[in-house]
């Protein structure tokens, strides 16, 4: 699935939804001590699986494992806090959980404009039938501890692992989204992208 991960931030990155050298992915298989994550710094819209760098869950810590010569002079995504806390327990994504993180610019302007994200499903109902949005995170300093926790309450992510919504919009930055593949974690993103731009180009926001 690394592969389709690559493919996935291509697609992210045609549509805008990051630049260059921003957005990560985590991926992780329930059967598995380990996880894998995009590394910081990278393009992402010419990553290869190679890349990618494999980490080794040790409680509420982690480590590096080895995983091929041109991972090892990478280094994780600095939103490491934030995939650790969602793949540490994988909660009702019983067999693989992808969480997805972009800058994706309508969730983003929607959000400087002032929107509350989940309030969009009044007004939009089929926007509720496959994606549950959660409250927006306020301004917090990305790559921080601060960021995860925030992004992991507002999930309602509790000991188990079980979160209550399949996507947040971080305000100022960008949004998480979480399922059991790349393709589905997209899907979140594009399904509340595609209604913040609706929002915003009919001035009604
Ligand atoms: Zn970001």
């Amino acid at each position: 699935m690394l592969e389709t991960i690559c493919e996935v931030l291509l697609e992210s990155y045609k549509r805008n939804w990051s630049t260059s050298r921003d957005s990560n992915v985590s991926i992780r298989h329930w059967d598995r001590d380990h996880f894998y994550i995009t590394p910081t710094g990278v393009r992402k819209q010419t990553l290869q699986p190679d890349q990618f760098k494999k980490i080794k869950i040790v409680g509420n810590d982690w480590q590096e494992l080895p995983y091929t010569d041109i991972s090892a002079n990478l280094k994780p995504s600095g939103e490491l806090p934030l995939h650790l806390g969602l793949q540490r327990n994988m909660g009702q994504h019983k067999e693989v959980r992808v969480v997805v993180h972009v800058h994706a610019t309508y969730c983003v302007a929607a959000m400087h404009a002032g929107i509350e994200l989940n309030d969009l499903v009044k007004d939009f109902p089929e926007l509720g039938r496959y994606t549950k949005v959660a409250p927006n995170v306020p301004d917090v300093a990305p790559i921080s501890q601060e960021l995860a926790d925030a992004c992991h309450k507002n999930l309602e992510l509790d000991e188990y692992g079980n979160i209550k919504y399949d996507i947040v919009g971080i305000k100022g930055h960008g949004v998480v989204s979480v399922d059991t593949s790349p393709w589905r974690a997209f899907e979140h993103v594009e399904r509340l992208e595609h209604i913040c731009k609706i929002v915003l180009v009919s001035n009604k926001g």
